[in-house]
């Protein structure tokens, strides 16, 4: 079932939404501000949402700053967003689809005219996202929705650590040596010491519980990763 949010402060709209997508088959949690939707995204015990409709007008932080943010922020850039925008708001609209939402509305809306957006960004995300996905033992890694899988549960990794496990997913089980890991992620020009190599495969093997067994250390050589 797709998980959307919805971040919009006017309390009868956004139960409006959120009483809406429940019955038309979504799973809808509304948020009253940034600051409430950055604590629902960051909840460990959580998966990441599969669309997020974020009104203009908030309190506190702008909506398009919102956006701004969570299109900068590797964990949540590829999360469908919908803004919703006033009437007449036409710099508004043309600033949020340059900054990477996927459609707006314009309120007044009517909520099946909402529900078929959703449905068509829904529709559009998982066919780009196709065909992504490797899985290889108990991870599951998507670089197009920089999301990774360990036994079926979302683990939330810095882009480093994504780019990391990533390249020891594809290279699966061969041996990457340090310097090839450390070229590959951190760039030829790298002048930190190596040991930021194993101290971000120390979080990765944390941040992937159980699975984190699978990446085994080849003393003096570097890593691998063993599918079982
Ligand atoms: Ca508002």
């Amino acid at each position: 079932m797709y998980e959307i949010y919805c971040v919009e402060d006017e309390g009868n709209i956004r139960d409006l939404i959120v009483y809406t997508l429940g019955v038309t088959g979504f799973e809808a949690r509304g948020l009253h501000d940034g600051k409430a939707l950055d604590e629902a995204l960051s909840d460990p015990e959580k998966c990441l949402p599969d669309l997020i409709l974020l009104d203009i007008m908030l309190p506190g932080e702008d909506g398009i700053s919102i956006l701004h943010r969570l299109k900068e922020d590797a964990r949540y850039r590829t999360i469908p967003i919908i803004m919703l925008t006033a009437r007449g708001a036409e710099y508004d609209k043309v600033q949020a689809l340059d900054l990477g939402a996927d459609d707006y509305v314009t309120k007044p809306f009517g909520m099946m005219e909402l529900v078929s957006r959703i449905k068509a960004v829904l529709r559009r995300a998982s066919s780009y996202s196709k065909d992504d996905t490797v899985r290889f033992g108990r991870l599951e890694i998507s670089e197009k929705k920089r999301s990774v899988l360990a036994d079926g549960e979302q683990i939330v990794l810095t882009n480093k650590e994504f780019e990391l496990l990533n390249l020891l997913v594809r290279s699966s089980g061969i041996v990457m040596t340090r310097d090839q890991l450390l070229d590959a992620i951190w760039g030829h020009d790298f002048s930190g010491e190596s040991r930021t190599l194993d101290v971000h495969i120390a979080t990765l093997r944390q941040k992937l519980g159980n699975a984190g067994e699978m990446i085994e250390t080849i003393r003096g050589v570097g890593y691998r990763l063993r599918e079982n």
